[in-house]
């Protein structure tokens, strides 16, 4: 790599602000434990721990935490490899 130019990390807000506005009940993810791919609207969700908890409808691994405090929150993806989300089509002069 000859290029080390690089930007600061202020500018994923745009972009990752528009991943997280969209409705994650529709994304998809596979579940590192047994490979599973389905919606996050079928993942298995324990709301009584000290955040939600969801889990794998197959193998019931932990897919996903999420804590939310008043002024930050905490996201776990390490159950999963990856998370799909369906993005409305690039409109024209839209970056
Ligand atoms: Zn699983």
């Amino acid at each position: 790599m000859t290029d080390m130019s690089y930007l600061d990390g202020n500018m994923l807000d745009g972009p990752l602000r528009e991943l997280f506005a969209v409705d994650l009940s529709a994304a998809t993810s596979r579940c590192q434990s047994c490979g599973t791919v389905g919606p996050m609207a079928g993942l298995h969700v324990f709301s009584h721990a000290p955040g939600l908890v969801a889990r794998c409808p197959v193998c019931s691994e932990v897919t996903l935490r999420l804590v939310r405090a008043p002024d930050r929150a905490w996201l776990d993806l390490r159950g999963a490899t990856f998370l799909q989300v369906p993005m409305p089509l690039e409109q024209p002069g839209r970056l």
